[in-house]
């Protein structure tokens, strides 16, 4: 293509469409749509970087092929590169969407060509990271929507601007960032390679720090839509500060988000730790350009949070590093307490962390498997209880007949939460079931071990005991129920194996027969002392009852005889007997009026008076 008669000079941080721009405002053209059109050039094909294109254009201005090298924008699908370095094509705002205001001012001061012609799109004001203008520290200014030309018409857009309000004043001076520095340094090309943040593409690189930074300055569920480009700028610094360190930083950075986690202000899911940094990456891009970092930030949490398989982050989680006293409990089949004491006693955990929950206790997961694996089929209280579907009361009989002990290896067993073998219930079970050799009869009423305890009056350890001595010839195993609660017995036969030998005494019911007064003038002359009597079980429902021993009530009848006893020995009547008897000098012993019966003593008596038929007689 010839070189036109008219042209403007390509500035060294031009962009081709603003060149391309300039030179047809130059050559009288309103629209730089018209002047490609009119010169043969695809305009797409120029925007899209096609180097044909690109050429024609360099042509056209007189400018060498070797002069556009480093601004010459390639596009790749959704992708753009520039000088070795590749950005996302919404990161790169081509068509001036942004400028410096002194810049502009500086570029219309400036001798030759028309004044229309003389700004000019930086390529560095195309990239969204950078806000900032390095030579004049100035936020850049957003070009007003309303007023700009159309979309890669530079020169109209820029004398629109001049044109609008947005110019009228220059913005307040805003420190020009060392993240912009960065940025603007590798758009340029000058990229060292050396650092961890280097081997990052571009975009990624500026993407992290801004995410980065504004999980610092604004929370880890920022809300992107409430950061102002201003806050943007601080953020990305933020980030660029922990990133250009390198990985260590980075993952320091993230093990520091941990903290919430650590303080119980949340769980370990990656959305909860990492809040919008996780989001982005697991949701918001599938782009593998950031699965250098999702493998960071995978790598940080499984080696500090307690995630495994059942778990997501960026996926489902396939391995462990470690575990929690609350995962481990889940995958060993051990009560959290249990672990968590087991591994106090091994001095896998220390003590001082019993502030924290089970989910925040951590242990590796080989420890884990080392010291839950010991504990796998051993059971707490109630799941032992439940396995051999024991109610309380049997439970309670089987640990006091030690029949059921618990599976603690050491003498230290008091201080721990016991635990039960679930193979050796197992095995006591079966044992048991082999003692049930009676076939269950439905018609006949038979009792479980509570109820044929507590009816047969006798405790459940005797019943059990019975069982193990093999003295039961009437137990069966109920066909609907499970375990201990099938058992049946016979309450006759439990009865009589398990009744008292007899204590020998008289029950007072008996005594008042063998003395043949009232139980009430019995009671009194045993308040009076005139009987002695002791306590012993009944023999039958195991009560503590009162008897008289045969003895005392020997005692008693040898010393004393009733009235209604002489009645009926002489045929008297008693009126006249006690009259007869006070005549004779022999007063009562004990008066009616204290016992409700009258008694003499035996010695104070006539010889006439028979003693016949007095108990004490009988009795001997
Ligand atoms: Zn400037």
């Amino acid at each position: 293509m010839t070189k036109l008669a008219i042209t403007v000079p390509f500035h060294l941080d031009e962009t081709v469409p603003s060149f391309a721009s300039r030179l047809a405002s130059a050559n009288f053209a309103d629209r730089v749509h018209d002047f490609l059109w009119l010169t043969g050039i695809n305009s797409q094909d120029l925007y899209d970087g096609k180097v044909a294109a690109v050429e024609a254009l360099m042509e056209l201005g007189g400018i060498s092929p070797d002069k556009f090298s480093n601004r010459h924008v390639v596009r790749d699908g959704h992708f753009l590169d520039l000088n070795g370095e590749r950005l996302s094509k919404h990161l790169f705002n081509r068509g001036c969407r942004k400028y410096c205001y002194q810049c502009v001012v500086e570029d219309l001061q400036c001798d030759g060509g028309a004044i229309d012609e003389r700004p000019y799109d930086r390529l560095h004001w195309n990239v969204s990271f950078i806000r900032t203008c390095v030579r004049h520290g100035l936020p850049f200014t957003k070009v007003d929507r309303f007023t700009s030309a159309s979309k890669d018409d530079v020169v109209n857009i820029l004398k629109c601007e001049r044109q609008s309000s947005n110019f009228a004043k220059p913005p307040r001076v805003q420190a020009h960032t060392e993240f912009e520095k960065y940025i603007e340094g590798r758009v340029w090309g000058r990229r060292k390679s050396s650092d961890w943040i280097d081997t990052l593409p571009l975009y990624v690189a500026g993407r992290l720090c801004e995410t980065v930074g504004a999980t610092i300055t604004k929370g880890r569920r920022f809300v992107s839509a409430e950061l102002n480009d201003s806050d943007w700028h601080v953020a990305a610094q933020s980030g660029f500060e922990i990133l250009q360190s390198g990985e260590d930083s980075f993952r320091a950075f993230l093990e520091s988000m941990h903290s919430a986690f650590f303080e119980k202000r949340s769980d370990f899911g990656g959305r909860a730790v990492y809040g919008r940094l996780y989001e982005r990456l697991a949701h918001e891009t599938h782009d593998p350009a950031y699965d250098a970092i999702r493998d960071i930030i995978r790598d940080v949490a499984l080696s500090n949070l307690p995630l495994g398989p059942g778990d997501e982050l960026f996926g489902p989680v396939r391995e462990r590093q470690l575990h929690s006293v609350h995962s481990g409990a889940k995958a060993y089949g051990v009560h959290p307490k249990t672990l968590r004491k087991e591994l106090a006693k091994s001095g896998v955990i220390d003590v001082h962390q019993s502030d924290l929950t089970d989910e925040r206790v951590l242990v590796s997961a080989t420890v884990m498997a080392k010291v839950a694996g010991h504990l796998k089929h051993k059971s707490h209280k109630a799941e032992a209880m439940s396995f051999l579907n024991a109610d309380r009361g049997t439970w309670m009989a089987l640990i006091r007949c030690g029949r059921v002990v618990t599976a603690h290896p050491n003498d230290n067993a008091e201080r721990q939460i016991p635990v039960y073998d679930l193979n050796k219930l197992g095995r006591l079970l079966a044992f048991l079931e082999g003692l049930a050799t009676s076939k269950y009869n439905r018609i006949s009423v038979s009792y479980s071990f509570s109820t044929v305890a507590s009816r047969a009056k006798c405790s459940i350890d005797e019943v059990i005991e019975l069982m193990f001595a093999g003295k039961l010839s009437k137990c069966s195993l109920a066909p609907n129920e499970r375990g201990l609660e099938a058992f049946r017995f016979d309450l006759n036969e439990i009865k009589n194996l398990t009744r008292l030998p007899h204590h020998g005494g008289r029950s007072l019911a008996e005594a008042a027969a063998d003395l043949r007064i009232g139980t009430k003038p019995l009671a009194k002359l045993i308040a009076l002392g005139h009987i002695v009597t002791e306590t012993a079980k009944n023999p039958d429902n195991r009560c503590r009852q009162t008897i008289i021993r045969a003895n005392a009530l020997s005692e008693f009848s040898e010393k004393y005889i009733s009235l209604f006893q002489l009645r009926r020995n002489t045929g008297i009547d008693p009126r006249r007997l006690k009259r007869k008897l006070l005549e004779l000098g022999v007063a009562p012993a004990i008066f009616e009026e204290e016992v409700g019966a009258t008694f003499y003593l035996c010695s104070a008596l006539p010889e006439q008076i028979p003693l016949a038929g007095n108990c004490f007689v009988n009795m001997r």
